[in-house]
């Protein structure tokens, strides 16, 4: 969290972009929709209620001034103990659920990207600052458009209109705020090291949907035979993410086409790849350094042993 009490000029978009995209990770989420209130209860310190449960339960009649400001949701910050404590409170009574997990979402960059520790959003004559106020609203809305839908996972989807509709329905956010997004996606698609682990972790929803589609293996490692030494290994959930970004790659056509029929185990730092006949292993033999790398730039998997096996298929299996 920034530590001067100064709010930023202007929208700090690719700090929202990675905090989302970090919390995505860090939170190893792989599934849409992603459910904001689920990392919330999961976060220290930070505690979500409806507006309608807190004002049953505290019997105080607008819990933090929700329908006095005529607001779908609001966070605020605490202090016990030497603690910070958030608070995150919603209206569940809006119609449309999309429009509550955003709004959520929004309230969670908030606390995230630090606005709570700013001082009061008043000028020195204490009159509100719109123009500061504008800047955290923007960042939050970054935030809660990255989180709710990943700029590099929808990026993947179909292109032109039928995109937003994919977006609305596959993210689970409303149609304005889908075609916003895919509208602005460009401007502030910034890269950073999160959307790698990030891509990697959605890649089996855009092979589901066929927005990827991969064609690297038609052969289950339950049709193969696993030497007996390999037992504790279990298969490498994102081989086809690796494949996938090899193919992309440059100068990569040889070790793709070697691999392609491959299966990966793999069990904490070491791999075996189980590649169609001899000549692909003598390929791969040669290249993996260069899987090596891949696995632990993009892939985020360190890899320091690799082994490189023909297959056997089982007894009966073509
Ligand atoms: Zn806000």
């Amino acid at each position: 969290m920034p530590s001067d009490n100064s709010i930023p000029s202007s929208p700090r978009y690719r700090y929202a972009i990675e905090e989302a995209d970090k919390l995505l990770f860090e939170f190893d989420i792989d599934q849409f929709p992603i459910d904001p209130i689920s990392i919330i209860k999961q976060l220290k310190n930070c505690y979500i209620f409806s507006w309608q449960k807190l004002k049953k339960n505290t019997g105080i009649d607008d819990p933090l001034n929700l329908r006095k400001n005529k607001l779908e949701g609001r966070c605020v910050r605490f202090h016990e103990e030497n603690n910070d404590y958030y608070l995150i409170v919603y209206d569940k009574n809006v119609s449309n659920p999309n429009r509550i997990r955003w709004t959520i979402a929004h309230e969670l960059g908030h606390i995230i990207l630090g606005h709570l520790a700013y001082d009061e959003l008043l000028n020195n004559d204490g009159s509100f600052n719109e123009n500061k106020y504008a800047v955290l609203e923007r960042e939050a809305h970054q935030f809660a458009a990255e989180l709710l839908s990943p700029a590099w996972v929808i990026e993947e989807f179909k292109e032109g209109n039928e995109q937003i509709e994919l977006v609305e329905t596959i993210c689970q956010i409303t149609h304005i705020a889908a075609e916003k997004r895919i509208n602005s996606i460009m401007d502030y698609s910034t890269r950073n090291d999160y959307m790698f682990p990030v891509l990697r972790n959605f890649f089996h929803v855009l092979e589901e949907h066929s927005f990827i589609k991969t064609n690297y293996s038609n052969i289950s490692i339950n049709d193969i035979v696993i030497d007996s030494k390999f037992d504790d290994y279990v298969e490498y959930p994102f081989w086809h993410y690796l494949l996938w970004f090899l193919e992309e790659s440059d100068d990569t056509d040889e070790i793709i086409k070697a691999l392609y029929g491959s299966v990966a185990l793999y069990d904490d730092n070491s791999m075996v790849i189980y590649v169609k006949d001899m000549n692909a292993k003598l390929v791969v033999d040669n290249e993996l350094e260069l899987i090596c790398s891949v696995l632990k730039d993009y892939a985020w998997t360190k890899i320091d042993i690799i082994n490189v096996i023909t297959i056997k298929k089982k007894h009966g299996k073509k």
